[in-house]
C-alpha cells in the first residue's frame, strides 16, 4: 500500500537516486525537506538549479568552476611552470587543502579504465597535450589515483609526455592502493606529493 502521498513517494525516490543514499536515508532526507520553513527548500532548490546552470569547465585546466578561468588558472602567485594532473576536482581540492601545492592543475575528468570501456578519447588527455604544446612547463606531476585505472594513465601519459622533453613525476606509492585521492588525508597527500619520482 502506498501509505504516502504521490509527491512524498517521488520525493522519495528522486532522493534516493544520489550516491550514498538508500532508501531509508531518502526518507529521512523527504520528511525534513517537507518539514523546512518554504524559503529555505526554495534557497536549496535554488542553489542546485543555479549550480547546475554555471558550473563548467576551466578553459585552461577543465576543473569545474562558474568562471571561464577557474582562480587557480589565473592567479599569477602560482607557478605556471609546474602541472599537477588528477583525475577529477575533488582530487583538486583534497591538495588544496593542504596549502603547500603552488603549481597549477589539469584535471582528466576520469581514467583510461577498458573495463567499462572508458579510452584516451573519453577523458581531457588531448587536451593536456595541447596545452603542453603551447605553455611553458617544466615539470607534469601526475597525480592519478593508485588503482589499476590511475596507474594505466600515469603510464600512458608519461610515455606521450616524455619525448616532449619535459620532466614528468608520478606521486609516491605512499597513497594507499586503490585508494581515491580525496579520502586521504592531508599529511599522506603531501608525502605522497614531496616522494614523487621521476618517471
Ligand atoms: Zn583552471
Amino acid at each position: 500500500m502506498n501509505y504516502n502521498s504521490n509527491e512524498i513517494t517521488n520525493l522519495i525516490e528522486q532522493l534516493s537516486k544520489l550516491p550514498g543514499i538508500g532508501g531509508k536515508s531518502a526518507q529521512r532526507l523527504a520528511f525534513h525537506i517537507i518539514d523546512m520553513p518554504l524559503e529555505q527548500v526554495e534557497k536549496l532548490s535554488d542553489t542546485i538549479l543555479t549550480t547546475k546552470q554555471k558550473v563548467r569547465c576551466c578553459k585552461s585546466c577543465y576543473t569545474l568552476t562558474d568562471q571561464e578561468v577557474c582562480p587557480i588558472c589565473s592567479s599569477e602567485s602560482r607557478d605556471h611552470h609546474v602541472v599537477m594532473v588528477v583525475e577529477d576536482t575533488r582530487d583538486l581540492l583534497a591538495y588544496e587543502r593542504t596549502g603547500r601545492y603552488n603549481g597549477v592543475y589539469h584535471v582528466l575528468h576520469g581514467a583510461l579504465d577498458p573495463s567499462i570501456g572508458r579510452g584516451p578519447e573519453d577523458i581531457k588527455l588531448k587536451e593536456l597535450l595541447v596545452r603542453l604544446q603551447s605553455e611553458d612547463v617544466d615539470e607534469v606531476i601526475i597525480a592519478t589515483n593508485s588503482d589499476v585505472a590511475g596507474e594505466a594513465t600515469a603510464m600512458y601519459l608519461s610515455k606521450l609526455i616524455k619525448p616532449s622533453g619535459i620532466k614528468v613525476s608520478r606521486i609516491a606509492s605512499g597513497v594507499p592502493i586503490g585508494g581515491e585521492l580525496e579520502c586521504i588525508d592531508e599529511v599522506t597527500l603531501l608525502r605522497a606529493l614531496e616522494g614523487r619520482v621521476e618517471l
